[in-house]
């Protein structure tokens, strides 16, 4: 494939550009700090306007005045179902019925994998990348530790899929977007090729959903999971969601058979009994204020049009890359297009110091060890010019040597 630079531009000729971009008004729809430069929305998305005033309403109002009547009054008790099927709607290419917003994405890849792992007797092998996100293999380890026989099989790398999957593999665990490079699978085709195996595939889709749109139905995905808190702009440890097809879910058994999974909640019984279609996927009682804080973010994105969102990335990414091409760091985000997210990764000895350097320059990105700095372009609320201007922040800090200062060496609990 060839690289997809575009040509080198001026800030001002970004800027006109910017002007005459629909999506720039979103921005007026976030609440940023001033003198801050916002690259971190991969890891806690930025705060909508509207989010503190819709809390409010749903504290004071549907808390405080409606008290327990809220559950069937305000709407409480369907809200995991309704986010979903509007989040499927718009971000996920998911027809109705398929995604449920609840529990975090840790708790969710627990249950899909699980009942994929249960629609696959005899096979052994979870099938997951080395370089996962860490979280995903400890569920992984987790969960094979209790079904005797099964275990997990780690990849180098996705491209040794195809040697690796044979009669043996149950379930193959993918992030569709690498959480450090910005890699991005082919969802179809991967799909397709984990199919040819008799495999299932489970997608953790944590940097997708608000970075690129996506047809999980069209691409004949099994199940997924994905956070809210990062693009998506939901808050701080905001509910996560869950996908499982239509076609699986009447065999589908998860193993967190809690009541609100139950397909008789409220008459009480001793055993349990799944419910129909996705809401066997619930556990426990749904975290109604984290739900309305994404159901407020929600209302955002369908202000955006996701195909705009997408092409906007690619070009907040594009000119990213190619400012700071000629700087002593090493470009790990594929140049190509349709492998790229929505965010650039570049490689220091020195990472973490230029990192928290930018930070004391109100340019935020964020530092994954050993040695990578990311940079997410969220074109909700990142304009062309704020590129420049962080691609600039990053030349100073380079250039003047500022990272050696030791108030840079320290390292928080959270990089
Ligand atoms: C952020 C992230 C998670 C986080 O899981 P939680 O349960 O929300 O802590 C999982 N997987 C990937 C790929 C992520 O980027």
């Amino acid at each position: 494939m060839t690289q997809e630079l575009p040509v080198t531009r001026t800030r001002e000729a970004s800027a006109a550009l910017d002007a005459a971009d629909p999506l720039h008004a979103l921005r007026a729809e976030f609440t940023l700090p001033a003198g801050v430069l916002y690259l971190d929305g991969n890891s806690l998305g930025a705060l909508p306007r509207r989010t503190p005033g819709h809390l409010a309403k749903v504290v004071e109002g549907e808390w405080g005045e409606g008290l327990i009547r809220s559950w069937n009054d305000a709407g409480w008790f369907h809200q995991p179902g309704r986010l979903g099927d509007r989040l499927g709607a718009h971000l996920l290419g998911a027809a109705p019925g398929q995604v449920v917003v609840c529990d975090s994405t840790s708790v969710n890849l627990f249950k899909v994998l699980g009942a994929a792992l249960r629609l696959r007797p005899g096979r052994t092998a979870v099938l997951a990348e080395r370089r996962a996100f860490p979280t995903d293999l400890y569920i992984a380890d987790g969960l094979t530790a209790l079904h005797p026989g099964t275990r997990p099989v780690l990849l180098d790398s996705a491209a040794d899929l195809d040697a690796a999957l044979g009669p043996d593999t149950a379930v193959v665990l993918l992030s569709h977007v690498d959480y450090r490079t910005g890699e991005l699978l082919d969802l179809a085709e991967t799909t397709a090729r984990v199919h040819a195996a008799g495999a299932l595939v489970v997608w953790d889709l944590c940097h997708t959903a608000g970075a690129l749109p996506i047809e999980l139905d069209a691409a004949g995905a099994d199940f997924a999971v994905g956070c809210g808190y990062k693009y998506l702009n939901g808050g701080p440890g905001a509910p996560a969601y869950l996908y499982a097809a239509h076609r699986h879910q009447d065999a589908a058994r998860q193993p967190l058979t809690g009541w609100f999974g139950h397909a008789r909640q409220f008459d009480f019984e001793p055993g349990y009994r799944p419910a129909d279609g996705i809401t066997r996927f619930l556990t426990g009682t749904p975290p109604v204020l984290g739900l309305a804080a994404l159901e407020a973010a929600l209302d955002v994105w369908e202000l955006a049009d996701p195909a705009a969102v997408r092409a906007k990335s690619l070009e907040l990414t594009d000119l990213f890359l190619e400012l700071t091409a000629d700087l002593d760091v090493e470009p790990v985000t594929p140049r190509e297009h349709a492998r790229r997210g929505s965010q650039v990764a570049l490689r220091h000895p020195d990472g973490h110091r230029i990192v928290q350097a930018l930070i004391a320059r109100g340019v935020i990105g964020d530092f994954r060890a050993p040695d990578l700095m990311r940079f997410g372009f969220t074109p909700l609320y990142l304009s062309r010019t704020d590129v420049h201007d962080a691609a600039d922040a990053l030349r100073e800090v380079l250039a003047t040597g500022e990272w050696r200062e030791e108030r840079f060496a320290r390292r928080g609990e959270v990089t």
